[in-house]
């Protein structure tokens, strides 16, 4: 039986679905939430709402943005020929913090990982070959995570990628093997970019 009222035990229940929030971490979120303030609250809420109902895929390359296309996409200094494969939005994120990548991104939202059953239909695979076919692509970059499921990607999308006659680079090797793009450093992640070799 659990000592703490059905309300309380339902907000630590909806924290505990979060992504690394342990039990103890979701008791003190919960209880930290029912001391704040009810504007505070308010605001906390307000944010999710709004962020859920604004926020959406761009159909050009699945960033999430509040528009679409995203700013990335849309904004005319950035170089729309030369375009830089991601796994996850946060890699974007990531890659921006190096102001150092002037072209444009395409986040494939996973890897093909037979083991857990995502083939190339799951993720944005196709999608990536018509906007190659539908533009004047002069590079694509893949940066998928150096880990199994990213370098077998990188070596599937290699091969189809070559048949439209044009560079395919792969970023070099200062990010750890099994590391994350995410939680790379910028001058690493700089680095990995300036030593991308073609594939
Ligand atoms: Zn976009």
């Amino acid at each position: 039986m659990s000592s703490y009222s059905p309300s309380i035990e339902k907000l630590i229940e909806s924290f505990e679905r979060l992504p690394s929030i342990g039990h103890k971490t979701a008791i003190r979120l919960a209880f930290h939430m029912l001391d704040m303030k009810q504007e505070e609250t308010d605001e906390f809420i307000k944010s999710i709402t709004e962020a859920k109902k604004k926020l959406k895929y761009c159909s050009i390359c699945f960033n999430i943005a509040d528009t679409d296309p995203c700013p990335i996409c849309s904004n005319p200094k950035r170089d729309q020929s030369t375009i830089c494969v991601v796994e996850d939005v946060r890699d974007i994120m990531a890659m921006e913090r190096t102001h150092e990548y002037k072209g444009v991104y395409h986040v494939l939202h996973g890897t093909i990982s037979p083991m857990n059953g995502i083939g190339p239909d799951e993720i944005k695979i196709k999608e990536l070959l018509n906007r190659i076919r539908d533009n004047d692509i002069k590079e694509v970059i893949i940066a998928t995570n150096p880990r199994v499921e990213g370098e077998a990607t990188s070596i599937y999308l290699s091969k189809l990628i070559k048949a439209f006659n044009i560079k395919v680079t792969r970023i070099a090797h200062g990010i750890p093997v099994g590391g994350d793009l995410e939680y790379t450093d910028e001058i690493t992640l700089m680095k990995a970019m300036e030593g991308r070799r073609e594939i």
